[in-house]
């Protein structure tokens, strides 16, 4: 008898969302969540494709789960998500204790592969790229304060060095009313905030052709959804960011003052032979318009260095570009070589060392950056959707401001899910410390007591 499940997840948020959305079918099937692995009768990896890093990693635990399964034979262990949808059979035949391996377009078919499985005794694959059901209900979500909402799957845009529109397929965008329905009940169980998710959540709608775009989902939204106090989006293209989207950012209330923009480069060249369809001065045009139109905006990016062909002087424009946008952060990534896409079979492939030489003069960069940013908030007001404790010390909570920064601070426990003023006295290159604030009823209390 089957009882227990856990599940590791590597990757995005969009892996996240998709084990939320694993852990709702299992306990649909009456499994129960386990923290101990070793304890549990079904571990699922839902894996990521997108850096060899992330491939390792996954091998890293199929070592550690053979011996496991050595003492639990009966142990059924499942690959899900990207390394699935690419590896497919090879899966099984590299790592035969493999049990089940499950594209990322197939969720819902886990209960149908698991009965196979004890069925017929062997192995079960599903990697076809039709999907099962676009809309995955019922996930179980890790939070109960702020909850992850796909809106819309794959990719159409082939940037020459990523593996995404081969493992999760071309775009597919949602109904508006099946997300506008689970964003209000999400607000009815009381979740305050939302993050909408996408590869690419700008181009929302275009494969649906009469269906709203992206800046009027937005605007249903925070009309519509009663509870919610925060809505967020990531991930964005810079090529599809039209006026109306950066005017929905500046007139809706509740669309926080976030963009996650991922520059990748700061060379035309290497743009070009990224096939990201934009240049240098196309996205510090768009950041610019961004911070004149939407004040205090923070603005995140993702970078590559050692691209094929990137030269010194290459390398240099987009530490140029870093100094001169100045992000709050960025996510900086050694360009990884992946299987099938036109970049990996480019001649003039950078050397490794040279790779980790670049991304460590960039991360140095980016971090005074960051550090001076966070800087210059210290002593402003900020209002934080206050999320739990600090993981590293309990006794502080942890919260964001509207523009993502994540701050930690000293209060009690009932302010947890509630929105929080508080002052910031102190600043990390990725976090913030905060003093709250009097509020008014403390302030009347304190009177009170006075009298
Ligand atoms: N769709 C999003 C976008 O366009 O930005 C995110 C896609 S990907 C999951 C997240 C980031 O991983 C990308 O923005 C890119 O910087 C990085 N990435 C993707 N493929 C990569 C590769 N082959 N090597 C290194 N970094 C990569
Ligand atoms: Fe990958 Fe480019 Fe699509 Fe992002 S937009 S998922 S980087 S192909």
């Amino acid at each position: 008898m089957l009882e227990k499940f856990h599940i590791i997840t590597y990757g995005c948020q969009m892996n996240k969302c998709d084990s939320e959305v694993l852990s709702g079918i299992l306990a649909d099937s009456e499994y129960k969540y386990t923290d101990a692995l070793e304890d549990a009768d079904i571990v699922l990896l839902n894996t990521c494709s997108v850096r060899d890093t992330a491939e390792s990693k996954v091998m890293g635990m199929l070592g550690r789960l053979k011996y496991i399964k050595e003492k639990r034979p009966d142990m059924i262990i499942g690959v899900c998500g990207c390394m699935a949808q690419s590896w497919g059979q090879t899966l099984i035949e590299k790592y035969p204790y493999v049990n089940i391996v499950l594209g990322t377009s197939r969720l819902p078919e886990l209960p149908r592969l698991i009965k196979q499985l004890q069925e017929l005794g062997q192995p079960a694959i599903d990697t076809l790229e039709t999907p099962s059901d676009i809309d995955m209900p019922n996930p179980v979500r890790e939070s109960s304060i702020t909850a992850w909402v796909t809106i819309m799957h794959g990719c159409n845009n082939f940037c020459s060095y990523c593996i995404v529109p081969y493992v999760r397929g071309r775009e597919r965008s949602r109904s508006s009313y099946s997300i506008l329905n689970e964003v209000k009940s999400l607000g009815i169980l009381g979740y305050k905030e939302v993050t909408l998710l996408g590869q690419n959540v700008n181009s929302y709608g275009i494969d649906k052709g009469d269906e709203l775009d992206f800046a009027g989902l937005l605007e249903l939204m925070d009309r519509e959804s009663a509870g919610i106090e925060r809505i967020r989006f990531t991930t964005s293209h810079p090529k599809d960011v039209p006026p109306n989207l950066i005017d929905a950012m500046a007139s809706l209330p509740k669309v926080c003052e976030h963009f996650h923009l991922p520059a990748q480069a700061g060379s035309d060249k290497i743009l070009a032979r990224m096939n990201r369809g934009y240049t240098r001065q196309y996205y510090m045009d768009l950041v610019q318009k961004l911070r004149e139109k939407v004040p205090g905006i923070s603005i995140t990016t993702d970078l590559i260095v050692g691209f094929p062909g990137e030269t010194d002087e290459d390398f240099a424009d987009t530490a140029d570009l870093v100094q001169k946008v100045k992000f709050d952060v960025g996510f900086c990534f050694r360009y990884s070589p992946r299987r099938n896409t036109p970049a990996a079979s480019m001649e003039d492939q950078v050397p490794e060392e040279i790779k980790m030489q670049r991304l460590y003069e960039l991360l140095r960069i980016q971090d005074d950056i960051s550090m001076a940013k966070n800087e210059s908030i210290i002593g402003t007001d900020q209002t934080l959707l206050v999320e739990g404790f600090n993981p590293r010390d309990k006794s502080q909570l942890t919260g964001r401001t509207r523009t993502n920064k994540i701050v930690f601070f000293t209060g009690s426990a009932e302010l947890i899910g509630k929105l929080v003023n508080v002052t910031i006295i102190g600043a990390g290159n990725w976090s913030l410390r905060g003093e709250q604030q009097e509020s008014k009823e403390m302030l009347l209390g304190k009177v009170d007591g006075e009298i």
